[in-house]
């Protein structure tokens, strides 16, 4: 007899994880476990490179707002050739740091060997790069080796903007039984060349939040700005959109570190940028507080009504450019037409205190919806 395979169904005895992840107040329960009066810092060098680099951080962070050393034992490059890390020699330099400065240990894992590692050597918080976020493969190859182990695992966001992805990571953690879980935003590649090593995508990370408000939310301002002069910026608006924590790269020869040397900090500074944070309430009881935010929303929502009138007044003008140009069979895209509008755009925005990217994104937001509309106007049948 012959069986088919295509319809069979898993072996009995066999259950498929599939557990949606559901937003709960334990969630967050690790992180009320520290009793900070501060948002949490992770900070330490990005790579581990002697012993004495390591001491000597640790050494110096120990008494202040940090609470978890980080460090890179493994480094994923972008080309062969860099630095790629110590490898499991650095574990014990943690094992020694911790036993000494009393801080908790974090390290990047990327696959079951090095879990197994981190494992071993104790190491207490476990972190997912960006550039694994992206392989679901090698993020279960992770939760796997995690399954019934009590660390506190953080997910990066992958290096593309894309929520689903990212929160897949969380939720293959999650199905593992792991408890104790984050997300750090780090910012997200582009082709374009941008003041930030990887742009920030807050609207990405608020939406997450709303989803998942009491997962907690940690931002990276080192590999977003990746230039030291822009953390504290960075840092103060995560803040201001009420994040969790920070993970800010701290190294203490810093223009001589083997990786990421332009936006590494000094404990210094670290402890500087700590002092001129401020840290902002969630909400004000006050009623004066109440009855202003309340008018001042209600403004927002009255320009945010104009916004979508207009919108859809400019895009019934291409509807006609479309009809216009399907009846002398022209081209839909005149990118001298484009440059001309985005750079009378960009003048006419820093006249008003808009910024050039922001201008540029939503001009070409309003490009690509009118060729949309074009395009379907050209390529209607007539019936
Ligand atoms: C890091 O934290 O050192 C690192 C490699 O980060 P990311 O995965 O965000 O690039
Ligand atoms: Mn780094």
């Amino acid at each position: 007899m012959i069986h088919s395979t295509l319809q069979q169904h898993p072996p009995k005895g066999d259950t498929i994880k599939n557990t949606t992840m559901e937003n709960s107040s334990a969630m967050r329960k690790w992180l009320d476990d520290f009793k900070l009066s501060h948002p949490l810092v992770i900070a330490g060098p990005c790579s581990a490179e002697t012993e004495d680099q390591v001491m000597k951080i640790a050494q110096e962070l120990k008494d202040s707002d940090v609470s978890i050393f980080r460090a890179g034992i493994w480094k994923p490059r972008t080309r062969p050739g860099g630095f790629e890390g110590v490898g499991a020699i650095g574990l014990k330099w943690l094992q020694k740091a911790k036993a000494e400065t009393g801080l908790l240990m974090a390290v990047e894992v990327a696959n079951a060997t090095h879990v197994k590692l981190a494992l071993e050597h104790d190491i207490d918080v476990l972190w997912i790069g960006a550039r694994t976020t992206v392989n679901p493969f090698a993020v279960q190859e992770i939760a796997d080796a995690l399954e019934g182990t009590d660390k506190i695992v953080l997910v990066k966001n992958p290096v593309n903007p894309d929520l689903a992805l990212w929160i897949g990571g969380v939720e293959r953690l999650y199905n593992a039984n792991i408890k104790k879980l984050g997300v750090i935003h780090r910012g997200f590649s582009t082709y374009e060349k941008t003041k930030y090593r990887n742009i920030p995508e807050w609207q990405i990370a608020i939406e997450l939040q709303s989803r998942f408000p009491d997962l907690p939310l940690i931002c990276d301002p080192s590999h977003i700005t990746g230039n030291r002069n822009m953390i504290q910026q960075v840092s103060q608006q995560a803040l201001d959109l009420n994040y969790d924590g920070l993970i800010i790269e701290t190294h203490i020869d810093p223009d001589n570190a083997w990786s990421d040397a332009a936006q590494q900090v000094t404990p210094k500074t670290l402890k500087q940028i700590f002092k001129n944070l401020k840290v902002r309430k969630e909400t004000d009881e006050a009623d004066d507080y109440n009855v202003k935010m309340t008018r001042l929303r209600f403004n927002i929502d009255e320009h945010d009504d104009k916004i979508i009138e207009i919108l859809s007044k400019r895009m019934a003008v291409a509807d006609e450019i479309g009809a216009l140009k399907k009846e002398k069979n022209v081209a839909v895209l005149q990118s001298q037409r484009w440059t001309e509008i985005l750079d009378k755009m960009i003048t006419q925005g820093a006249g008003k205190g808009l910024s050039e990217d922001f201008i540029k994104h939503i001009f070409k937001a309003i490009h690509q919806e009118s060729i949309i509309h074009q395009e379907r106007i050209i390529n209607e049948t007539r019936s």
